[in-house]
């Protein structure tokens, strides 16, 4: 049985595609068997509320999760006027944009090693009007970045599963793996990001994470080894969601 919610969303999308109403009740009973195999409504309805907008998506990206919002208010708080950020690992654009969308004052690069994500974001910057506020480049986080210009702060929800756990949640098989297989112990991309990207945060800039609920400690671990300091924050199921990484200042002793 369709919930209500599920029903509500799949009839406006078939509205918004145009679909007369005599062809609802097949396609509502083709979309009830795909929800029972597990396929995330987003991708049937080819769209996904998040924060204050909607964000088309398929199967190329990973489907934005309200876990994901607590990141984009922390950014809306933290970013100082005038930004210029980087979004690591953008998938459909969602932290980015919604950043854009919200911060009139704000520019960014976003980068993915996915060449079809990006085609994802970049049908969301269309759709939102904000192509002349950010750039997109395909880029493996975990090498040295080949960006040369520095940031105010970077931005990422990197793929955080360890891999041998995800076969633990079937609902993930409809999404795509390299969005959510964050290598042996989960924590590949932190490392990884920490090491080659710090170079181009300028001096005050800092690191925004989103994080598996229980990563804070090596999170912890990870930026104290780099040289900075970290602060974790909940989302509002009250898991440890973000963590916000800042370069420790060198003390210097009077002279
Ligand atoms: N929050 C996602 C989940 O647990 C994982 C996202 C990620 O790896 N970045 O389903």
């Amino acid at each position: 049985m369709l919930e209500g919610y599920e029903e509500r969303e799949l009839i406006s999308s078939f509205r918004r595609k145009g679909i007369s109403k005599n062809e609802y009740a097949a396609l509502l009973e083709a979309a009830e068997k795909e929800l029972e195999r597990g396929r995330p409504l987003a991708y049937i309805t080819g769209e996904q509320p998040f924060y204050n907008l909607a964000f088309y998506v398929d199967e190329r990206v990973l489907v934005p999760r309200p876990d994901t919002e607590r990141v984009v208010e922390k950014a809306l708080a933290l970013a100082p006027p005038g930004s210029f950020f980087a979004d690591l690992c953008t998938g459909s654009g969602c932290i980015a944009l919604t950043l854009l969308y919200n911060r009139r004052d704000l520019t960014a690069a976003a980068f993915d090693i996915s060449a079809d994500s990006l085609e994802v974001a970049r049908r969301n910057t269309e759709r939102l009007g904000l192509s002349d506020r950010i750039e997109y480049h395909v880029e493996d986080v975990l090498k040295p970045a080949s960006f040369r210009r520095s940031f105010d702060f970077i931005i990422s929800n990197p793929p955080y599963i360890k891999t041998g756990s995800i076969s633990d949640y079937p609902s993930l098989s409809f999404e795509p793996h390299s969005a959510l297989d964050g290598g042996r112990d989960g924590l590949d991309f932190y490392r990884a990001i920490v090491e080659n990207w710090s170079c181009l945060l300028s001096p005050d800039g800092f690191f925004l994470f989103e994080i598996g609920y229980d990563q804070a400690a090596d999170i912890i671990k990870i930026a104290g080894n780099a040289g900075f300091s970290c602060g974790i924050f909940r989302d509002y199921g009250g898991n440890d969601r973000v963590a916000l990484l800042k370069k420790k200042q060198v003390q210097f002793g009077a002279l």
